[in-house]
């Protein structure tokens, strides 16, 4: 019975390009999420865009001199040119700006207000007298009030994770002239967080197995100590207009509406195929799963105010698993956008093929620890796994196959128990990968797709048909027909890792189709299959110059 399952992935701010922290962190792991389960049949919503109205925007725009929309439709293109060229695989990419995400927001405050889950109070904000003007919580930057790191911004904190609000901050000072800010009082809306603790802390206590334990450690610990309401409008210009009037100065905060887009790119999905009611199969059916795939410093917002928000509204899935990354460090620091040092994505799609980044990225990914960022560390993983143990193991038994084998499939005649053991434990181990890469455990899904890559060329060694070619050619049409056989079921393990050169790799064997239009299984291949004139997958690097 094929499963719903809804992608969620987190929404990036447009305001920089992407970098590798975050490809590691939120957008690979869907991906090849994603592309498991369409080709073992079940039905995947994977769903993001770009959230454009949070203050990184304004803050860049005001830098530049130029329009946040102005900002936001560069680095929106931008995205989606990379997302291409990565083989980031959506269903949808969208953004917050459409009318479909405003008026669904504005849909969920307004039922929200209507039955007491909002609620106005005046609160004390942070107002820059040099300027005139409130200013947004990212504006602020100061102390942590829980773990004394000195960058911390207005809204959280980047070393403890921890959200803030500005006032709580020690020594507060306005970003842009440094000067420091005043209170004012100023009237909003609040979000009832605490009378949802308990439906909560019980939603997080129950068949939670599967979650990672720093994401659980995290809710349950920010729930142990009782959730706070919120201020979730702000005094903006640029953001989702409060449906209410009187308050036409306020706009909605970002963290409210963001987390929403989840649901309106559901809808404007389900609208763009012509089935406007299939977001429901996902967002309402309770058998349905709802994924996040979101970098830590998103975690409060994922495993807590948006569920909060979903019971408010009523009838929509809460998240079946939240499965966020650790960050990935470059030369001893958080690769971050905002703070200007990362590696960047473009950069990056121009000196290496997409196929060896995603290898690296997947074989280091931050899934319960840091990781740190290296080119030399990717130039020899390359070289070392992707190139010698798969792409050299491609390349040998499609080359000796087809120059003495009339460029086709050899006939095996009898295979031997040895033959057949390694073709079983093909089998398992596409199993497995599977299971693994289900599980969200990627590296461990890559790790068991290698392993068994290494099995074949231990059988190859054994075997020898570079020799047996000359002495015992049925000997060697046999081993070799075992090995293509094996590499079928490796393309297939490996393909949601390396999407680009494993569908060449099909090619290579034959196959018309699209690779995984048999399904997650391991197919013999067919004596007499014609193949196409073999080329190597994977080329050796050299580290770059200037490269970290
Ligand atoms: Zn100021
Ligand atoms: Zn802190």
């Amino acid at each position: 019975m094929p499963e719903n399952i809804l992608v969620g992935v987190a929404w990036p701010y447009p305001n920089g390009s992407l970098h590798l922290g975050q490809i590691a962190g939120a957008y690979l792991p869907p991906d090849i999420f994603a592309r498991y389960h369409r080709v073992a049949g079940n039905r995947v919503l994977m769903v993001s865009g770009s959230d454009q109205f949070g203050t990184p925007i304004t803050v860049r725009a005001e830098q530049e001199g130029r329009t946040p929309q102005e900002v936001v439709d560069g680095f929106h293109a931008e995205y989606l040119d990379c997302w291409e060229r990565l083989g980031i695989s959506w269903d949808l990419y969208t953004a917050t700006g459409t009318q479909n995400h405003i008026e669904t927001a504005q849909e969920i405050f307004s039922k929200l207000l209507e039955q007491g889950d909002l609620y106005t109070e005046w609160m004390e904000l942070t107002y820059c007298v040099q300027e005139g003007r409130f200013l947004p919580d990212r504006y602020v930057e100061g102390t942590c009030p829980h773990c004394g790191f000195d960058g911390a911004r207005g809204d959280q904190c980047d070393n403890c994770g921890k959200t803030l609000d500005p006032t709580e901050l020690i020594n507060p000072r306005c970003k842009f002239d440094g000067s420091t800010p005043e209170r004012r009082p100023s009237e909003h809306f609040f979000l009832r967080l605490s009378a949802y603790n308990d439906r909560l802390t019980e939603w997080m206590t129950n068949d939670k197995e599967h979650w990672r334990a720093h994401v659980l450690g995290f809710a349950r610990g920010i729930l142990a100590e009782g959730l706070h309401d919120r201020a979730i409008t702000r005094d903006l210009e640029w953001g989702v207009p409060i449906p209410v009037e009187g308050y036409e100065s306020k706009r909605i905060y970002v963290w409210f509406e963001n987390v929403v887009g989840y649901l309106s790119a559901a809808k404007e999905w389900a609208q763009l195929n012509g089935t406007p009611e299939a977001w429901r199969d996902f967002w309402e059916d309770p058998a349905a799963k709802v994924y996040y795939f979101i970098g830590k410093d998103n975690l409060w917002f994922h495993t807590l105010s948006w569920p909060a928000q979903c019971l408010m509204f009523g009838n929509l899935n809460l998240p079946y698993d939240v499965p966020a990354n650790q960050y990935v460090n470059f030369g001893g620091w958080k690769a971050s956008t905002s703070r200007g040092t990362a590696p960047f994505l473009p950069i990056y799609l121009e000196r290496y093929d997409a196929d060896t980044l995603r290898y690296y990225l997947a074989a280091t990914m931050p899934e319960n620890n840091d990781s740190e960022f290296s080119d030399a560390e990717l130039v020899r993983r390359n070289n070392e796994e992707l190139v010698s143990t798969w792409g050299n193991l491609v390349n040998r038994v499609l080359t000796m196959t087809y120059r003495n084998f009339d460029q086709r499939v050899p006939d095996p005649g009898t295979l031997k128990t040895s033959d057949e053991a390694l073709l079983a434990l093909g089998k398992t181990s596409l199993v497995a990968v599977g299971e693994s890469i289900a599980a969200c455990k990627f590296k461990e899904g890559l790790r068991q797709a290698f392993t068994y890559a290494q099995e074949v060329n231990r059988y190859l060694n054994q075997e020898e048909p570079w020799k047996t070619r000359e002495t015992d050619k049925a000997s060697a049409g046999r081993s070799l027909y075992t090995a293509i056989g094996a590499i079928e079921a490796l393309k297939l393990m490996i393909y949601p890792y390396l999407p680009f050169s494993s569908q060449k790799l099909h090619g290579m064997l034959g196959h018309r189709d699209e690779i995984g239009a048999q399904g997650w299984e391991a197919t013999l291949p067919v004596p007499g299959t014609a193949l196409e004139e073999p080329a190597p997958l994977f080329k050796k690097l050299d580290v770059p110059e200037g490269a970290v």
